[in-house]
């Protein structure tokens, strides 16, 4: 069955609607109530409180469709962007949740006949894990369902039992996996060649079934509960019969978008990848309401623009294009989020900005770090090198160990903290001398970075800096 992202997400929806669900739209990236937690990285995020029994709600069964960032904090996803089929740093969670009604057996009933009979998947592509202890899980996937025991398989804590944090509910998960066939490479999960992308991880099933104390025993909850989640993406990939999520509907109308304002027709190129990835994270943080910014969720804005722009100059790209394919994703998703499209130009104007302003020093300080590696000895770019183009140039640590990972290099992390924790004190002594550097170092030198011909007027501050 070939379906389209807006069908699948309107199918997964009125599926969960039909057994009980109370339909609940997105919330934002930004959680409104968890200063811990950098963005929304799951569809129970907004639940959260009703899972910890702090908020009551009228219902007791939930769907949505959450938009989810994992390009920070607990979850980031940011490296695997243009290197795997199946991550990205924003994207949509289907998910369906029991706050005390219903458990174990009929989560994974309702998964198993959403898969197969409602998208029609073979049942024969799909594999399932469950938590090494978990008996109960298994012996429903086994007995009831009737997954043939050599596609089940047990795995550990690290994948296998989800948590909210230190302490609160938690419990064993199971995970539905897809084989995407012989022609893609990977192992089943569980094995070494699982980090493949034969075998996509699509859905995993959360049992909330322990109150985790401060001291770490494990209570029982007294109604215990579920969370899933199924990316869209993946699902989509898999339903549109192709291997990689960058492949599906959206995607490639982003790409094809993308190649056209580039002026490139080298559609396979992972850059374009990266880009039409990157245009829908950083497009929805403004949408929730973070400008790019030197500290926190800002700086995770900033980071991602840059890579974008990055990507963006090796292919070629005028100045401005990444701004200009907001329309396109704007065409893609605006139905489904009509705040997106409310906020076209309010998304165009920062991402421009922000990208003008970095262009200016982009091609200096490639320029610089190819000329080091050519005089590299070793794989390790020094980390002073990479806090100068971080510092002069503008490029977060990230963006500088992303173009050193094309190379096969690394980048000396440490190195790097060093030389930027140097220049905090010199910043420090700086401030000694009675005259107030501080604020305009701050404003504009490490990470509020306009170049140094920006830094205009007072000499001393742009000495303090420049070694
Ligand atoms: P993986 O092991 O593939 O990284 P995960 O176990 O980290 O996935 P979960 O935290 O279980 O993922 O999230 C639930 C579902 O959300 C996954 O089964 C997957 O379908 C989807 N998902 C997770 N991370 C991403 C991502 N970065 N991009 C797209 N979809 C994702
Ligand atoms: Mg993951
Ligand atoms: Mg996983
Ligand atoms: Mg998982």
């Amino acid at each position: 069955m070939s379906m389209t992202s807006a069908e699948i997400r309107e199918a997964f929806l009125s599926y969960f609607a039909e057994r009980g669900h109370t339909r609940v739209s997105s919330g934002s990236l930004i959680p409104g109530n968890d200063p811990t937690l950098l963005f929304t990285n799951a569809g129970m995020v907004p639940f959260k409180d009703v899972f910890l029994g702090d908020e009551k709600r009228d219902y007791n069964r939930a769907t949505s469709s959450q938009r989810c960032l994992r390009a920070g904090g607990k979850h980031n996803d940011l490296e695997n962007v243009g290197y795997t089929a199946r991550h990205h740093t924003f994207f949509e969670m289907l998910g369906n949740f029991s706050f005390g009604s219903y458990f174990k057996r009929e989560a994974i009933e309702f998964a198993w006949d959403f898969l197969t009979k409602r998208l029609e998947l073979e049942p024969g592509k799909l594999w399932v894990t469950v938590f090494t202890e978990d008996d109960e899980a298994y012996d429903i996937w086994a007995k009831e369902i009737g997954v043939p025991e050599d596609r089940i398989s047990r795995i550990g804590e690290k994948d296998n039992f989800w948590s909210m944090g230190d302490t609160g509910p938690c419990g064993p998960c199971s995970e539905i996996f897809y084989d995407h066939g012989e022609d893609v490479w990977g192992g089943p999960p569980g094995t070494p060649e699982e980090d493949g992308d034969r075998y996509i991880e699509i859905w995993n099933l959360v049992f909330m079934q322990y109150n985790r104390q401060a001291d770490g025993t494990m209570l029982s909850l007294p109604k215990p509960s579920v969370d899933t989640g199924m990316g869209l993406e993946r699902i989509a990939a898999v339903l549109q019969n192709v291997h990689s999520n960058y492949e599906i509907d959206l995607f490639q109308a982003l790409i094809k978008d993308a190649a056209a304002i580039i002026g490139t027709d080298d559609l396979d190129n992972k850059s374009l990848r990266v880009i039409a990835d990157h245009i829908r994270s950083c497009s929805f943080l403004i949408v929730d309401g973070v400008q790019p910014s030197n500290e926190g969720r800002g700086y995770v804005l900033r980071r991602i623009i840059r890579r974008a722009v990055r990507h963006g100059s090796m292919l070629g790209a005028p100045t401005p294009f990444f701004s200009k394919l907001v329309g396109s994703l704007v065409a893609q998703m605006g139905s489904a989020y009509p705040e997106l499209a409310a906020k076209q130009q309010v998304i165009e104007d920062a991402l421009r900005r922000e990208e003008e302003q970095f262009a200016r020093t982009l091609e200096r300080g490639l320029a610089i770090l190819s000329d080091a590696i050519a005089d590299l000895d070793g794989k390790v770019l020094p980390g002073d090198l990479a806090f100068k183009l971080y510092d002069t140039y503008g490029f977060p640590l990230d963006l500088t160990a992303d173009i050193a990972r094309e190379k096969e290099l690394t980048v000396d992390e440490e190195g790097f903290n060093k030389a930027m924790n140097e220049q905090r004190q010199r910043a420090q002594q700086a401030s000694n001398f009675g005259v107030d550097y501080n604020a305009k170092i701050k404003a504009q030198s490490v990470s509020d970075f306009t170049g140094y011909d920006q830094l205009t007027g007072d000499s001393q501050v742009v000495e303090l800096f420049r070694d």
